[in-house]
């Protein structure tokens, strides 16, 4: 009795591993819609706020930035046998236009935020612009980049945090104020269909031992880093894979930023058990006094 019972848990355990297995690695007719192949229509949107506004130079220079990072792209596709286009006119009454809003901090609520954007280019809200525009959401893709007057992280959302719309979010500089050029567009373009950061950073997405893994194997990714050795940058074989490149492989797996969740708070612990042991001797001293 215990055996059967032990025998259909064991069945059970299988099953639901195996649904996980297939939702997050087959390509499916989702992940279809989301690859980085075929025509991929933009929407550019300059947001002005509290803290600067957008010049005409400065428009031209990031929408140049902006084109070229296609550009990049494009020739990635080919080297992976890709067909890639950007249709950037077909929103051509909205696209580049400037809009105000007082901030755009990160992690907001970004379903509010896009219709507060279509609010802003006079639609009642995200389907009144896509009606509007007789555009096809189901079977068309739809990527709209924000190009924001102010200094922070520029970060991407796409089809699995938010079912809308898949939003780049491109600061002018950076936190440190570095400026935002091609590399990072192309990046964040890349979030919106799929690709996982591949660098370490304490508490997110890589582990130490992943991401020393990433740098061994994909040195020169784009998803690694934007800045060293720029000439040298091009999609990895993971990212490959995300975008709808090229086809899984179970080395993959390890880079899986929910697989790695577990692995991440361990090593969270672990270095505070550290900070704890390094502190003591302080306390010591104060109750010295
Ligand atoms: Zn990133």
């Amino acid at each position: 009795m215990i055996h059967m019972v032990k025998l259909v848990l064991f069945g059970l355990i299988l099953m639901i591993s195996m649904i996980g297995h297939s939702q997050s690695f087959t390509n499916s007719s989702i992940k279809e819609y989301l690859s980085m192949t075929g025509e991929v229509h933009t929407l550019a949107l300059f947001i002005d706020t509290q803290y600067d506004s957008w010049e005409d130079e400065e428009i031209d220079y990031y929408y140049d930035q902006f084109e070229k990072s296609q550009d990049w792209l494009i020739d990635q596709a080919e080297d992976w046998n890709q067909s890639l286009t950007f249709e950037n006119d077909y929103f051509i009454s909205d696209n580049k236009s400037i809009l105000y809003l007082k901030d755009v901090p990160r992690r907001k609520n970004v379903n509010y935020l896009i219709n507060t954007l279509m609010e802003e280019l006079g639609y009642n809200d995200f389907d009144d612009f896509i009606d509007s525009n007789n555009f096809d959401f189901e079977n068309e893709k739809l990527k709209c980049i924000l190009f924001v007057k102010s200094n922070n992280r520029s970060h991407a959302y796409n089809y699995w945090s938010v079912k809308k719309l898949d939003l780049a979010i491109i600061y002018c500089k950076s936190t440190y104020g570095m400026l935002t050029d091609q590399y990072v567009m192309a990046h964040e373009m890349l979030h919106q269909f799929g690709a996982w950061d591949l660098y370490y950073e304490r508490g997110k997405v890589q582990t130490k031992e992943s991401s020393t893994l990433a740098m061994e194997n994909y040195p020169h990714s784009v998803m690694i880093n934007t800045k060293k050795n720029k000439e040298m940058l091009a999609v990895d074989e993971v990212t490959a894979w995300r975008i709808g490149w090229s086809e899984f492989e179970d080395a993959f797996t390890v880079f899986d930023p929910k697989k790695n969740k577990e692995k991440i708070e361990q090593e969270r612990k672990e270095s505070k058990g550290n900070a704890i042991k390094f502190t003591l001797p302080t306390t010591t001293v104060k109750e010295e006094k």
